[in-house]
């Protein structure tokens, strides 16, 4: 079946995606039949492709804070009521914030990039 190309006139394809005369990009035929409005294919794709970046780092924030939280655990064990808690529990403290600002940071930017 043909139709005519809304830029020149010209006889092309219904199946056709672009015209063969002038080069006028046509609307897939299932789409505009239906009335819906054509959205680029491409976009989700990289939409998605942003989303999984964002899940990333957001799992990455999520080992950190799980680190964190045993190495504050075994500091915690290991400290005594004389020398206070050790290295060890600072440092599973430091990396828990470190974890947490992460993956909040991560959770946040997914959601204001994507909604
Ligand atoms: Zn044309």
């Amino acid at each position: 079946m043909l139709v005519s190309c809304p830029d020149c006139e010209h006889k092309i394809s219904r199946r056709a995606e672009s015209c063969p005369f002038c080069g006028y990009r046509v609307l897939p035929p299932a789409r505009v039949e239906r009335g819906i409005p054509v959205a680029p294919p491409l976009e989700p794709v990289t939409i998605q492709q942003t989303a999984k970046r964002w899940k990333k780092i957001q799992l990455w924030g999520a080992a950190l804070t799980l680190i964190g939280l045993i190495l504050g655990m075994i500091g915690l064990g290991l400290s005594s009521p004389l020398t206070g808690p050790p290295v060890v529990a600072l440092l599973g403290l430091l990396t828990l914030s470190a974890g947490l600002v992460i993956f909040i940071t991560a959770r946040v930017c997914g959601w204001w990039y994507h909604g």
